[in-house]
């Protein structure tokens, strides 16, 4: 191959997920990465390589219309793009103007998001959360193990990685204190996700099956589920979480294939009890996608202070689609569906901070000597992950977003 892609890189010939980005000189439109470098594919419509896709797909400020050909279409695409690159096609090689760096790109927001759900999905995190907010007796409650529990979030607020994330205001109410405050949050937070969107709709009525799930699946990014702890505790009674969520989410702004992802495909932990029949699945539906969260403070010092896999959540993706199904709701090209922060078994892979630091009373201890209980302003949060397998490695790049201070 003509480009010289480095072994460790997320962008490898196995992965060419898709993003939206824009340059100086470019407009937005839909890219793939590869490697350092971004293919611009309305250029390469333009000249000629696919003659069967209106080029007009490719010069959009959302990946809808690409995603919306249809999987066949997408697949097809990316595979001859794979081809391509791996034959040296001249057209590409000789054609400097196809390929752009991505340290001259900026990156949009992938997808018009029209519908966001979140689970909770990791038994390790919902039982960690469960000891320190309830019972430690009786972390989980009783439906946890047969409904992958989750609840409808705010899609006008998910916003590409880099952007700032202002800490909100809003009701809290301590312990010991008869009324709520106004005040800005003081438990900020951050949750380790990974999202997937959805490539093909429902109507209403529909059901999607665990077998046929993988069909509806466009791909994955990554996602950090910004999250006020102390307006969460207050408002979550009865209907579950509302402000504390809907401020901001962030999304790695590529596109990461399910295809590209097959190589990592794992079996998920036994669930006991059985589940109904709806959810029940064969084959390998967990992932072994390896994560990482860093803190970097306003001075500029980084500490690593998670590591957690994707292969640990108790339920997946399928049993997800599954479930938010099974009573007719449809969902549409486009809709973002968050797996819940991904928890692993020791205390180095917890998915917050809330749990990393448990609920303040472990402060985390940074390399510059600082601690943390919860994020502070000027803090910067990056999430990155990849998967690895023989020597194929499959990654999303980053989610990175700085806090700014609240004003109330
Ligand atoms: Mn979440």
């Amino acid at each position: 191959m003509f480009l010289s892609i480095q072994a460790d890189s997320d962008f490898s010939i196995h992965n060419l997920p898709f993003g939206i980005f824009s340059t100086r000189d470019r407009s937005a439109r839909v890219g793939v990465a590869i490697g350092n470098a971004i293919l611009d594919l309305y250029a390469l419509a333009g000249l000629g390589l696919f003659p069967e896709i209106d080029p007009q797909v490719f010069q959009q400020k959302t990946l809808n219309d690409l995603i919306a050909l249809g999987k066949k279409t997408t697949t097809a695409l990316r595979l001859d793009l794979q081809r391509w690159l791996q034959e040296d096609l001249p057209l590409l090689r000789e054609n400097p103007a196809a390929f752009v760096p991505q340290a001259e790109a900026t990156m949009h927001l992938p997808i018009e998001i029209g519908d966001y759900t979140d689970f909770y999905s990791s038994i390790e995190h919902a039982t960690n959360v469960g000891k320190m907010f309830r019972d430690p007796a009786n972390a989980l409650l009783p439906n946890w193990r047969h409904i992958p529990v989750g609840y409808h979030g705010r899609a006008s607020s998910v916003v590409v990685s880099g952007t700032p994330v202002q800490r909100p205001c809003g009701q809290v109410k301590g312990k010991d204190e008869v009324l709520p405050q106004f005040q800005a949050s003081a438990r900020l937070d951050f949750e380790l996700e990974t999202g997937f969107i959805i490539g093909k709709a429902t109507a209403m009525g529909q059901r999607i099956g665990t077998a046929e799930a993988s069909e509806y699946i466009f791909g994955k990014v990554l996602l950090n589920d910004w999250s006020a702890r102390d307006i969460q505790a207050w408002e979550y009674v009865p209907l579950g979480p509302f402000l504390a969520k809907n401020f901001a989410t962030s999304i790695s702004p590529w596109v990461v294939t399910m295809e590209a992802l097959e190589p990592f495909r794992v079996a998920g932990p036994v669930q006991e009890p059985a589940v109904l029949p709806y959810l029940t699945y064969d084959g390998l539906q967990n992932y072994d996608l390896n994560l990482f969260v860093e803190l970097q403070t306003s001075r500029g010092s980084s500490t690593e202070i998670c590591r957690s896999n994707f292969k640990y959540m108790y339920w997946n993706m399928a049993q997800q689609l599954a479930h938010h199904t099974i009573n007719g709701c449809n969902v549409r090209i486009g809709d973002l569906m968050g797996s819940g922060t991904i928890s692993g078994p020791t205390p180095d892979s917890y998915g917050s901070m809330l749990e990393l630091a448990w609920s303040g009373t472990q402060p985390i201890q940074l390399v510059n000597g600082s601690t943390r209980s919860f994020l502070e302003d000027g803090d910067t949060v990056t999430m990155r992950g990849y998967g690895l397998k023989d020597g194929v490695r499959v990654g999303f790049g980053a989610v990175q977003g700085q806090i700014l201070p609240a004003i109330c």
